[in-house]
Parts: structure tokens; sequence; C-alpha cells
């Protein structure tokens, strides 16, 4: 099941809190997790679209690069589902990345997480999820957002847990609002257009964006 408060929507839910709501019954499936996923559990993007196989490709020369920079890779190529509800509030939320790698340098651990076009505050949240879920067994000195993009060198952020928990309790905190409304007739007055409607679910059904375009 979709979480209600997804990482992929972290921007637009903090942006627009009614919108979590009015998304909820007309969640797109996320065609690129789905794809990646997929063609990694296979080895192969082969029978896939051009564009995806060569972000496979990218994801798992990355995994090669650790390898040969001495790394010894813990997890496998995975995309496994994170904790994202205890940050958002929303009990028992759970999200996957595209991937996950954790890599050793003689004792220092490193995590990448890598979503396909994700935006900072999606990899944040996911790397925070990656902390919780394997931060016990595993003291990362370091956690790489990544976010890959087709023909593109990848934009990468570095975090340490400690940025990570002060950012959680920003998400935790402007969660709160979306999730009051859920199911919520009330949602409707905390509806904020912007460039965040671009990947919303619900545009085509919004009243908001619906009032702005009879208004142009
Ligand atoms: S289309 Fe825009 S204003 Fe309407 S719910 Fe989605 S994000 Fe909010």
């Amino acid at each position: 099941m979709s979480a209600f408060l997804p990482a992929r929507g972290i921007d637009r839910w903090t942006a627009c809190p009614g919108s979590a709501a009015l998304c909820e019954s007309v969640r797109a499936h996320d065609l690129n997790n789905w794809v990646l996923h997929n063609a990694l559990r296979r080895d192969s993007a082969d029978g896939y679209d051009d564009s995806v196989r060569v972000l496979v490709r990218d994801c798992v020369d990355r995994a090669q690069r650790h390898v040969q920079a001495g790394a010894v890779i813990r997890s496998r190529l995975v995309a496994p589902p994170l904790p994202i509800g205890q940050i958002t509030g929303e009990d028992g939320a759970c999200d996957a990345c595209d991937l996950l790698l954790i890599a050793d340098y003689a004792g220092v651990l490193q995590c990448d997480v890598i979503d396909v076009g994700a935006s900072e505050a999606t990899l944040e949240l996911h790397a925070l999820a990656a902390v919780l879920q394997f931060g016990l067994l595993s003291e990362f000195a370091q956690v790489n957002c990544v976010s890959m993009m087709q023909g593109q060198p990848p934009s990468i952020w570095a975090r340490t847990p400690a940025d990570l928990y002060v950012i959680g309790a920003r998400v935790t905190q402007a969660a709160a609002l979306p999730l009051a409304l859920r199911g919520e007739t009330g949602a409707l007055s905390h509806l904020t257009p912007g460039a965040h409607c671009e990947s919303c679910a619900a545009r085509a059904k919004c009243p908001a964006v619906q009032i702005g375009a009879d208004l142009v």
C-alpha cells in the first residue's frame, strides 16, 4: 500500500497541505520506481525502455565503482521498504527508494541512497529512513543522497546522520497538518497552487487549479 505522505511527494505536501488528502484516491503509480526495482531484481534491464535501461546501467556502474574503490558492499542491489512513517507520523508507512548501497571502507561505513529524478527533500527523507532502518547495526559516517538523471552527472548531497535527524524533525512538524486533513473536507481550504502542482495526481480535479485557470 502506498504511503499517504510519500517521500516523492514531500515538496508538494509541505507546500500544499491539503494535496495529500485530495491525491489519496487518485495517486499515480510511480512507474520509474517499479521499472527500476524490477530491472535490478533481474540484474538486467533487457526489455525495458531505452531511457530506463541507461539509468539502471548508471546505478549498477555506481555500485561497481564502490567495489573497485576497495569497499565491501553489504547490501544487495535492492530497493528495500524504508520506514518513513517514523518520520512523517503516518503509522506504519513505508516507501522504497530506487537503490540502496551500504559500503564498508576499512571499517568506515557509508550509505548511498539513490533515486531517479528525485528532489533533495525526497532523498533526505529516504536517507533518514535508511539510517533508522539500518543504523542500529551500522553506524554510518556519511549518507550520500544521489539523484540520477538521464544524460546528466548525478546530483549528490552528502549528509551525516546528525544532519538527517535535524531535517527529520522539520519534516515531522510539516507533516502534521497534511495528516490531520486526511479524509477531511477541510483539506480543500488548505490547497496552495504552485510549481509543485506539476507532479500532483489530483491536478485534473483540483478546485484550486480550476479556479486559477478560470481567472486566466
Ligand atoms: S493541484 Fe496543486 S493546489 Fe491542487 S492539490 Fe495538487 S498541489 Fe495542491
